[in-house]
């Protein structure tokens, strides 16, 4: 039985930089990674971020994801598990992580879960065929990996995401036949959609994927327009030559432990799906349990990290760590997060939140 102060599961900005914060405060960590690389989603992510310098703009994630890789890995306070999948959390507080084929039990006096999120499918006839991708996953092949996932993309869903990924894939040389989109417009900044409109890809809006075509692999697939109800109107059909069909269309918060554990969770459509209530600390509603970034509800590296940075520190101050700044570093934290989450855009996050914060 390993013990340790605070156990942190999940490596992607939320739990690097929960992490990082923790450990400077003094307390000693160990962080559990399913991966044999730290950085999360951020590893893929090779475009530039949007938002203030305060939240990394202009920065790509790979090099965020560098950056905090590298302090987590150096950090002697920091023990780190990678290839380590958490598989359970139990009532005696000992925590079960598979690891090169064995089992190690961790009882951690803290726990903060941070295992991000999963995307979201879409139901149509043959949506089993072998070239049907979400978007995350065709983002790995080509950024991490460097192979084309195909030669001809039809991309669902207009999100960030959906157009971001539609412009690397034209950048590795692979055709995209269309983005289509159920809403009446976009979701994504306009100036990733410029960009791919630019380079000749239609945007669909009030479309959806009605049935993908193939015996064996994607051949083709029918997309239809919607009315105003989100019915498709007959006869709108159109049929596009492709080999990849992308699906962009949501992540839901990975929160088997946090179920496990008895948290009380609450399902929340603006955050993504099934979330633990939590206070303004990130505690969940069973003690000394926390949570951070897309796993406590689907935003951004940049909410992650600031998310992770809130509970690293709540987490470490409860096992009595102080510092003489400490108030004025959350206050710091709180303020950039109500930031990130003002006006139109974060309206969504603000509504959800409000659902969960007790
Ligand atoms: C394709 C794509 C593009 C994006 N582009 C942007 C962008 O441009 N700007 C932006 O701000 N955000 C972007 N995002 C969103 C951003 O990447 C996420 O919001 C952010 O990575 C969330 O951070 P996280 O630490 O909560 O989770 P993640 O980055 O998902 O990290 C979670 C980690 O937990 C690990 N894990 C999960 N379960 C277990 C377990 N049981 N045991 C051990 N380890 C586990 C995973 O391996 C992973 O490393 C994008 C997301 C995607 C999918």
């Amino acid at each position: 039985m390993r013990q340790t102060e605070i156990c942190i599961i999940g490596g992607g900005p939320a739990g690097l930089t929960a992490a990082l914060k923790a450990a400077a405060l003094g307390a000693e960590v160990t962080l559990v990674d399913r991966n044999d690389y730290l950085g999360g989603q951020l590893i893929k992510q090779t475009h530039r971020f949007f938002g203030s310098k305060e939240q990394r703009a202009s920065e790509r994630g790979i090099s965020i994801a560098k950056e905090l890789a590298d302090a987590v890995e150096s950090n002697k306070k920091i023990n780190v598990l990678k290839k380590a999948t958490a598989l359970g959390y139990y009532k005696d507080g000992v925590l079960l992580v598979e690891q090169d084929e064995k089992i190690i039990k961790i009882k951690p006096k803290k726990l903060i879960v941070a295992t991000g999120g999963a995307e979201k499918t879409l139901l149509f006839p043959n949506n089993d065929l072998p070239g049907i991708y979400g978007a995350g996953a065709v983002q790995t092949l080509v950024n991490v990996f460097g192979v084309k996932p195909g030669n001809k993309v039809l991309m669902v869903g207009a999100g960030n995401i959906g157009v971001i990924v539609s412009y690397q894939l034209l950048q590795a040389g692979v055709e995209v036949a269309a983005i289509i989109e159920a809403a009446p417009q976009i979701g994504s900044y306009w100036v990733h959609a410029s960009k791919v409109v630019r380079a000749g890809v239609p945007i669909y809006t009030r479309h959806t994927i009605k049935r993908a075509w193939g015996d064996t692999e994607v051949e083709g697939a029918t997309i239809v327009e919607l009315d105003d109800n989100w019915q498709p109107i007959e006869g709108s059909e159109k049929d596009l030559d492709v080999d990849v069909i992308c699906l962009s269309v949501g992540l839901s918060p990975l929160t088997e432990l946090l179920w496990q554990a008895g948290c009380q969770m609450k399902y929340v459509p603006e955050l993504g799906g099934h979330v633990p209530l939590r206070n303004e600390n990130l505690e969940t509603t069973v003690p000394g349990i926390y949570t951070a970034g897309d796993a406590a509800g689907i935003e951004e590296a940049s909410a992650a990290m600031m998310e992770g940075a809130l509970a690293g520190i709540n987490a470490a101050h409860s096992l009595g760590y102080d510092a003489p700044d400490l108030n004025k570093q959350k206050e710091k934290i709180l303020m950039e997060l109500t930031g990130l989450r003002s006006g139109p855009v974060g309206e969504k996050i603000r509504r959800g939140l409000a659902k969960v914060t007790c």
